[in-house]
């Protein structure tokens, strides 16, 4: 998710707060600083030597081979290949009633020591009914979960609701399932679209389908990982999983999915996406597509009216993905698919696809936020998408690193020292009073639940993270900096990354290198 947001009708002091800073940063000149703090500014200091780290050949990280250190051995094995789940999904999209549903079979593989007893899955459409507790008024109701089956075993099976939150849904096996057995399991759904600018939501004729239908939860540490959804950034944890999917839609619709997709007839999509975590599908009437390519990926944007929105957004995306590319290794998919929709963040990412606001004219500068939320949500392609990670509990892994990702694509066409001015920025803000009387701290590996407000979540998942990267990155030199994103990239592609998994390879590309300790200290006490 951007951290731009764009009604300010919605949710008031925090997205004025987040416009405002937002805007400002795009807009930073070297003289326009609004706080500092002088033993704040003494923490972030710019190294003395931001030459690349002096290395022997011996103790050099090679890029393709990461020190054991690095090598993520925190139990946490859940990688693809066979052990993936594999949805296959027949699915409608019903305009009058404002439902997607269907049928469902899902090859479940228990990649635990445990028997499975029970399998969890989440159903966050049944969140946005009227008695919601996000502050939206939505009128969605609980989703319909039937005829739930044990294909291999042709038995059928029961589903409870967890009674602390509907949507957190508990199938019981009758026969268990084995440690290493993958078992075939089906079901039908309908879920009720709300009438809502949201990520899951439709407006006139345009249904933004993310987090709408049953996703397996992680097993994790015995038991599920059921994580309370929040509507100011993501709570999303999931494994790497294949998706064959149907689409039937009135015939004057289009289908924007994760993945690739063909239409086989007149409202008629099929839908191929392997290696994803999830699948967002967005399907709107009239749109329009303008493509171009990078790196040999096809770059989609989808827009109804307003095509100059459309060609500002794809250059941005061909840019970031070069960028990205350099900077943190190859796009991991076939193509993107960049739409214009109805939301109330700048932005939001899912696999292949990502969803950006219609229209930044409320911003200083349109053109250029439009391109940054775009950058922005195209890095998550990498954190978040390609390396996992447990988006409650650290939710600065994708975050942070996505917020770092804005300043590599604006390394495209700004000067060294532009940039710096903006980071300059963004910390002084770090270091003023709005701050220090939120409460907040540094440390940025936090749960949701640990952050007092969403005020505290934002400017630290976004904002200190990655002002905390950035200077690392001078800390360590830019040549040692990014050989360990591609090798950390590299190394939990498909799977996921932990606060210790990446201070490993921190550690093992700096070396002895006392600016970057103060930095972990300062940004990620504790972690060793
Ligand atoms: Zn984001």
């Amino acid at each position: 998710m951007s951290s731009f947001r764009a009604n300010s009708s919605i949710r008031g002091i925090l997205k004025v707060l987040l416009c405002v800073l937002l805007a400002s940063a795009l807009c930073f000149t070297s003289g326009c600083r609004l706080l500092s703090k002088d033993n704040l500014a003494a923490l972030f200091s710019r190294t003395e030597n931001t030459e690349p780290r002096d290395q022997t050949e011996e103790n050099e990280p090679d890029e393709t081979e990461p020190d054991e250190t690095g090598s993520g051995t925190d139990g946490k094995d859940k990688s693809g290949g066979d052990q993936r789940a594999v949805y296959t999904m027949d699915l409608t999209l019903d305009t009058v009633a404002h439902s997607i549903g269907g049928s469902v079979t899902v090859d479940v593989f228990n990649y635990s020591d445990d028997e499975w007893d029970s399998l969890c899955f989440r159903d966050y459409p049944s969140l946005f009914t009227a008695d919601n507790d996000y502050d939206l008024t939505v009128d969605g109701k609980i989703s319909d979960i039937l005829n739930i089956k044990d294909e291999d075993n042709d038995r059928d099976l029961k589903m409870e609701r967890s009674t602390e939150d509907v949507s957190v849904v508990y199938i019981e096996m009758k026969d268990a399932i084995k440690p290493g057995e993958t078992r075939r399991i089906s079901f039908d759904f309908v879920s009720y679209v709300p009438l809502l600018e949201d990520r899951y939501g439709y407006t006139n004729d345009m249904y933004n389908l993310s987090n709408f239908y049953p996703v397996l939860a992680v097993y994790e540490e015995g038991d599920w990982v059921a994580h309370p959804y929040f509507v100011n950034g993501e709570c999303f944890y999931s494994l790497v999983s294949d998706y064959f999917v149907t689409f039937h839609t009135p015939s004057d619709m289009t289908v924007a999915c994760s993945g690739e997709e063909t239409m086989a007839e007149e409202g008629t999509w099929s839908v191929e996406a392997l290696s994803v975590r999830d699948i967002s599908a967005v399907i709107g009437k009239d749109l329009k597509v303008v493509t171009d390519e990078a790196d040999g990926v096809q770059v989609n944007c989808y827009y109804t009216e307003d095509k100059r929105w459309a060609e500002i957004a794809v250059k941005a995306g061909v840019t970031a993905i070069e960028a990205f590319d350099e900077a943190f290794g190859p796009y991991p998919y076939p193509e993107i698919d960049i739409i214009q929709t109805y939301l109330f963040a700048g932005g939001m990412e899912y696999p292949s696809i990502v969803l950006i606001y219609k229209d930044f004219e409320s911003s200083k500068d349109p053109d250029a936020t439009l391109s940054t939320v775009v950058a922005h949500e195209i890095a998550h392609q990498w954190f978040y998408s390609l390396v996992g990670d447990d988006q409650y509990d650290e939710a600065w892994l994708d975050e942070s690193f996505a917020s770092y990702a804005e300043y590599v694509y604006m390394e495209t066409y700004l000067d060294e020292d532009e940039i710096e001015g903006r980071v300059d920025y963004v910390q002084d803000i770090m270091g003023g009073d709005s701050f220090t009387n939120m409460g907040n701290t540094l440390r940025l590996n936090r749960p949701y639940d640990d952050f007092g407000d969403d005020d505290s979540y934002v400017y630290t998942a976004y904002y200190y993270g990655k002002v905390f990267l950035y200077r690392l990155r001078e800390a360590m030199g830019k040549e040692d900096f990014t050989l360990m994103m591609k090798a950390y990239v590299k190394e939990f592609s498909n799977e996921v990354a932990t606060t210790e998994d990446f201070v490993d390879y921190v550690h093992t590309y700096a070396g002895d290198n006392e600016d970057v300790d103060k930095l972990l200290q300062v940004f990620l006490p504790g972690v060793e």
